[in-house]
């Protein structure tokens, strides 16, 4: 088990890179503490694999050090690090049975004949897979050579740390959402750090006790599911996370209210200040989820044009324009009868102000 430090990483597939476009990963410096479970989440291309296989050694960085418990490890070959890794589709021995599959790893590492049986089995349970222990490989479903693939992973519980990249791409859905809680199980027993690659924000907010949103090579927010949702650091974050994203709209300030077109939003004072301090293109941010729409005006609200309700089996999504804007809303549960005008409130406590696209924090 390990904690790993990434010191100023940056990676360009390119031999002279020039620009910062030219990079996979920009710059990238974390602490990924011993013991967690990290979720990895971004749009595909990000850099997301370029980072794992740092870590893991099957590359080498063109900037920065890679550290495991302080040690430097930058150059150490991946068989030298003690590290798990699962691919996105089947790496394992056809020929072989699937108890010789999942035995590998540890005779590899000269463990005793008990112990890797005592082992296999365990894993060979945790996954299912303990009626086809004695089939070959070759003649079982892509299903389940994943699953052998997820055993040959977690089957070592003395690796410093296991790193998924997008494991249950080839899983059939409801396969998917099985695996996806065993594996949170299995980590919560063996107590290992588990880094899990993924492009679902689904897959990625029920795996994880942290997650990382990375956004064209960078890290743009580290955050528990929730403070991902009510506190997006970056727009990114906003759109990425939620479904369907945050609304964004541009707004300038006027005392304590945030002006779009001439229309006045109340802020909380805290906010308010936030606002006046920044520079740069400013912009209201607020979820869905918190967005009221009502059928009467209330205190507080503004007017806008019901553009379409949409249902999404156990709530709508209602789309509205706001002097020229688009806005998503989510209705609460029960028929609420709108014509073609609803009103809007925005409840303080849940809009956030974005300048530059990064949200104004103290
Ligand atoms: P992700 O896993 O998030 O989809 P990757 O780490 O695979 O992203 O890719 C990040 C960027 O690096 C992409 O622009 C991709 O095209 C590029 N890239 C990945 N692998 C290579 C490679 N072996 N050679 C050149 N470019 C690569
Ligand atoms: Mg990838």
């Amino acid at each position: 088990m390990a904690k790993i430090t990434l010191d100023n990483v940056a990676h360009s597939y390119i031999a002279k890179p020039k620009h910062e476009s030219d990079y996979a990963l920009r710059l990238i410096d974390n602490i990924w503490e011993d013991g967690g479970a990290y979720a990895l989440l971004g749009p595909s291309g990000c850099g997301k694999t370029t980072l794992l296989n740092i870590i893991s050694g099957l590359l080498t960085p063109s900037k920065g050090r890679v550290l495991f418990d302080g040690k430097d490890i930058t150059t150490l070959p991946p068989e030298k690090r003690n590290i798990a890794q699962v691919f996105q589709f089947p790496v394992l021995y056809d020929t072989m049975t699937v108890f010789d599959n999942l035995a590998f790893p540890l005779k590899n590492r000269g463990f005793n004949r008990e112990d890797t049986r005592t082992r296999v089995l365990e894993v060979a349970k945790i996954l299912d897979l303990t009626d086809s222990l004695n089939k070959k490989a070759a003649r079982l479903s892509a299903d389940a050579k994943q699953k052998i693939s997820l055993g040959r992973g977690l089957v070592r519980k003395d690796v410093a740390a296991i790193l998924f990249d997008e494991p249950l791409t080839v899983i059939d859905p409801h396969l998917k959402w099985q695996l996806r809680g065993k594996l949170k199980e299995v980590h919560e027993q063996s107590k290992l750090t588990f880094i899990y690659v993924t492009h679902d924000q689904v897959e990625a907010l029920t795996f994880a006790d942290k997650v990382i949103v990375m956004y064209e090579g960078a890290i743009v927010q580290i955050g528990t599911p929730q403070e991902l949702f009510e506190h997006p650091s970056h727009k990114f974050v906003g759109y990425f996370i939620g479904s369907p994203g945050m609304n964004f709209v541009p707004c300038i300030l006027d005392g304590n209210k945030a002006m779009i077109n001439g229309i006045g939003i109340e802020l909380d004072d805290k906010t308010a200040a936030l606002g006046k301090e920044s520079h740069g293109s400013l912009e209201l941010g607020i979820r869905p989820l918190y967005l009221e729409v009502h059928p009467q005006e209330v205190d507080a609200s503004v007017p806008a044009q019901v553009k379409s309700i949409e249902d999404q089996g156990n709530y709508k999504i209602i789309t509205v324009r706001l002097s020229g804007h688009i806005l998503r809303a989510r209705l609460p549960e029960g028929n609420v009868s709108l014509s073609e005008n609803a009103w809007l409130r925005f409840p303080k406590s849940w809009i956030r102000l974005y300048a530059n696209d990064k949200l104004l924090t103290r």
